[in-house]
């Protein structure tokens, strides 16, 4: 049993924690309190293996803690949300970026496992930032790029299995 540790950052209301709670319990809270930070288990088959999932779902971006530093620095994988209704939330995310960045090392590492994510796909008509914006920046990024919706149920595992499978790759 492999155990990996995984990170969710982005901006307040990106869907954060719709995406894990969706992909972890199977349901769509509409209203989730925007101030919990916690860590959430999931065990998963993925290829035929067994993989015990940690995930930090993040709140609260102003500041980086010592404790999430230490955190990302032990993780094996990030997911990096924005919403494609909100330019801001895109902009956002490459603070994150360069956080985890310089906390993992990569100049002896590389690019960590890492997979970026364009959430509330369903909300076609208030889309305000392209896909192919964010295609660009994720092979700026060398990491995956998938647009989903944490609602429709659109490809939220794709997500934790394209991460595992890039950590199993690295
Ligand atoms: P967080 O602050 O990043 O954890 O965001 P939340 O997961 O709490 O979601 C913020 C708001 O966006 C909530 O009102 C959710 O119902 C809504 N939301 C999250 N994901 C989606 C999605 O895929 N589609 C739509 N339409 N709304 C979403
Ligand atoms: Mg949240």
């Amino acid at each position: 049993l492999s155990e990996y540790k995984l990170c969710v950052f982005g901006s307040g209301g990106v869907g954060k924690s719709c995406l894990t709670m969706q992909f972890v319990q199977r349901i769509f809270m509409p209203r989730y309190d925007p101030t919990i930070e916690d860590v959430y288990k999931k065990t998963v088959e993925i290829d035929g293996q067994q993989y015990s999932l940690e995930i930090l779902d993040t709140a609260g971006t102003e500041e980086f803690s010592a404790m999430r530093d230490l955190y990302v620095k032990n993780s094996h994988g990030f997911i990096l949300v924005y919403s494609i209704t909100s330019q801001a939330t895109f902009n956002d995310l490459t603070d994150f970026y360069e956080r985890i960045i310089r906390i993992k090392d990569t100049e002896i590492n590389g690019t960590p496992p890492m997979v970026l994510v364009a959430n509330k796909s369903d909300l076609e008509d208030e889309r305000a930032v392209g896909r192919q914006a964010g295609q660009e920046l994720a092979r700026r990024w060398k990491c995956t790029f998938l647009e989903t919706s944490a609602k429709n149920l659109l490809n939220v595992n794709e997500i934790f299995f394209d991460l595992v499978r890039q950590i199993n790759r690295a």
